[in-house]
């Protein structure tokens, strides 16, 4: 029997991964019994090392791509946004706060103050976050200059003093988004996110009461209001985004503009950081994104969290989080059994003579350690990559190459792994290292991407990356800067900066919510394969989350919706397009623009689009997308038809 999939957590969380995995079969990572490269997926809180991307086998996935902390840093978001916003124009990238990041940009904050105070009067209010710090830790509010008081790095963001209230509570949205390939870019949005509140009435007679201005659970949970009910909002500090949408639908509003803006502010962030993030196609990352919706209900984005919190306080965060984490697996698309490690892994426990059992009997390896470099090969740092594609690969002796890497290089995988997932293309990072394969390997790798052996580079060798087609996986490399656990980031989930990992996990119901399979469900055109029903002891029959690839004019066609998991990009053909290859962000603003002036134009109640009876099977001729949002999420080719 193939081998179960295998998940890795690591400091043993989020709890909520844990579950859901082992209820759908998988089996947990144990560093004792398993060899280190004996799992499928490696999930952790904060940032993968470079190593780590680059020893991944095909058969493993991360949570996490490189490089994200361009929008997951408060300060680097802001720097990003500003830059976008000068490169196109503020009219699309009017949706953050003003924001200036101080000590450095101090005069200039003082400048538009100064500007402000003359103009408006004392009526403007900032607030002041540290860089480094989350979940609403060290957050202020002031209108004076004279309260501004900080001694660490901080960013001061115009504070959006007219929010929208429901029954005078100020909320805001935490909506998901997965991007499962930042190359080209592919981006789904839960529709099930959360509405988080402040626990005591909104009101600017009072900055310093956290619990009216700050909206975080973290704090509002330890409100004096928290458990008392409120008007309207309940027990508590969470909608899930369902009972929002029933609180829109008694508004005066084009909802779906609503939710098309709230989109726009997803992409348009992500186009900040998309043509620098190195290509990692094993790499699948949920985030975070906070939106505030103001009085004229122009919504705004606070920030973009890297380590979504998924601890379980409520009945709203159980709802939401296990059917995201359920979305999120099936967005992996995993084969349900995974033959492929399973191979490897006999083949190499077959050999056990020089593969230990587990980590405490785990010596070099004698093969490896006996080897010695030919002289040829010093030179070979700065060949160009075709060049060194066409040599051996030749084992470094000071870096032995695991069993695993070993075994799977022996072997002709190829077609096994192309049905599996997609390979991880070190192939350029390989060649500026000077690595090379033997005559053997070469036959048994026609896949150039199939080069599992990346290593650390060289300073000369980045050049070569640099002269090849991937500058900023060169850029990436000559920084020689790991993403490692200290880096700051804006995680809800985690302590941040160099704190500890606390797994700070509550205990979780067993509840799976049912999650609806309704309109064009991606399951109807699925493969089936087998999935172990752990419950039974027996195999069930269940669709393959993705089913097969589609092409448009041979271009591959994500898949529109994974559970509740919605493909807002590419949204179009002319998206798709616009993404292959070298993302053209000019094209794709278009587009968003044009889509998003369609919607505006329509009636300003609440348009409800049809599906005017039109069968739109995914990967078929019509490439057409769903409107993310809306309860029944329409075609969005319905949406423009009907305006
Ligand atoms: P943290 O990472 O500490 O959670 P956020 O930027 O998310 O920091 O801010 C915490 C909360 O403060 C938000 O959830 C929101 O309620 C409020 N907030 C933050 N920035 C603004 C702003 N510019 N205008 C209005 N409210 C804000």
């Amino acid at each position: 029997m193939a081998a179960s999939l295998v998940f890795r957590l690591h400091d043993k969380g989020p709890q909520l991964v844990r579950e859901v995995l082992l209820e759908r079969g998988w089996e947990e990572y144990d560093e004792g019994e398993r060899e280190e490269e004996d799992w499928n997926l490696y999930w952790r809180g904060t940032a993968f090392r470079n190593s780590e991307f680059q020893k991944l086998l095909p058969w493993q996935r991360l949570n996490h791509h490189p490089q994200t902390v361009g929008i997951t840093r408060k300060d680097f978001l802001a720097r990003n946004l500003r830059r976008m916003r000068v490169a196109f124009g503020s009219a699309l990238y009017h949706f953050s706060p003003t924001a200036f990041i101080l000590p450095s940009e101090y005069t200039r904050f003082l400048a538009e103050y100064s500007k402000l105070r003359l103009s408006r009067g004392p009526s403007v209010y900032w607030i002041c976050k540290p860089v480094g710090l989350s979940r609403g830790r060290g957050i202020f509010l002031f209108e004076n200059i004279k309260d501004l008081v900080y001694d660490c790095s901080v960013i001061i963001q115009r504070y959006i003093s007219n929010p929208l209230l429901i029954s005078g509570y100020k909320f805001d949205l935490r909506i998901y988004v997965c991007v499962q390939s930042f190359n080209p870019l592919t981006v789904y949005m839960h529709q099930e996110g959360l509405v988080r509140f402040g626990t005591e009435k909104y009101s600017l007679s009072s900055l310093r009461n956290l619990y009216a201005h700050l909206t975080n659970t973290s704090i509002n949970k330890f409100g004096p209001f928290y458990k008392a009910h409120k008007e309207r909002v309940g027990q508590g500090c969470k909608w899930t985004m369902s009972k929002f949408r029933h609180f829109l639908s008694g508004q005066d509003i084009n909802e779906l503009l609503l939710w098309q803006r709230i989109n726009n502010i997803v992409t348009l962030t992500l186009l900040a950081i998309a043509p620098t993030v190195p290509s990692c196609p094993n790499c699948v990352e949920l985030f975070g994104f906070d939106i505030l919706i103001d009085v004229k209900f122009k919504p705004w984005l606070l920030e973009v969290n890297y380590s979504p919190a998924l601890t379980l306080d409520c009945q709203a965060d159980i709802t939401v989080k296990k059917g995201l984490i359920g979305d999120l697996i099936d967005l992996m698309n995993y084969t349900s059994k995974d033959g492929l490690r399973e191979d490897a892994y006999h083949n190499c426990k077959s050999k056990s003579h020089w593969f230990p059992a587990n980590k405490f009997s785990r010596v070099p390896l004698p093969l490896l350690s006996k080897f010695k470099e030919p002289k040829f090969l010093k030179k070979t740092s700065g060949i160009k990559t075709s060049q060194a594609q066409a040599l051996p690969l030749i084992k470094s002796r000071h870096q032995p190459e695991s069993s695993y890497q070993r075994r799977f290089r022996q072997r002709s995988y190829v077609s096994d792994l192309q049905r599996h997932l997609p390979p991880v293309d070190f192939s350029n990072i390989n060649a500026a290292k000077g690595r090379i394969r033997n005559a053997t390997d070469t036959k048994n790798y026609p896949n150039k991407t199939l080069n599992l052996k990346p290593r650390t580079v060289s300073r000369t060798s980045v050049s070569v990356v640099n002269r090849q087609t991937r500058p900023a996986l060169a850029r990436w490399l000559s920084d020689n800067r790991s993403l490692h656990v200290s880096e700051v980031t804006n995680h809800d989930d985690a302590e941040t900066e160099a704190e500890l990992q606390l797994p700070g996990e509550t205990d979780v119901s067993s509840l799976i919510p049912n999650v609806p399979q309704r309109g064009l469900g991606f399951r109807r055109t699925a493969a089936s394969w087998k999935l172990q029903n752990m419950h039974s002891g027996s195999h069930r029959q269940v669709s393959s989350p993705l089913g097969e690839a589609k092409a448009l004019n041979g271009q591959h066609i994500p898949p529109l919706r994974a559970g509740n998991f919605i493909r807002t990009f590419p949204f179009n053909g002319a998206t798709l397009k616009a993404s292959q290859h070298k993302l053209d962000v000019k094209l794709v603003m278009l587009e968003l623009h044009k889509l998003t002036a369609e919607l505006a134009s329509s009636k300003s109640d609440k348009t409800k689009c049809g599906r005017g009876g039109k069968k739109v099977v995914d990967g078929e001729e019509d490439f057409d997308s769903l409107l993310w949002g809306p309860k029944v999420p329409p075609l969005l080719s319905d949406c423009l038809k009907s305006t």
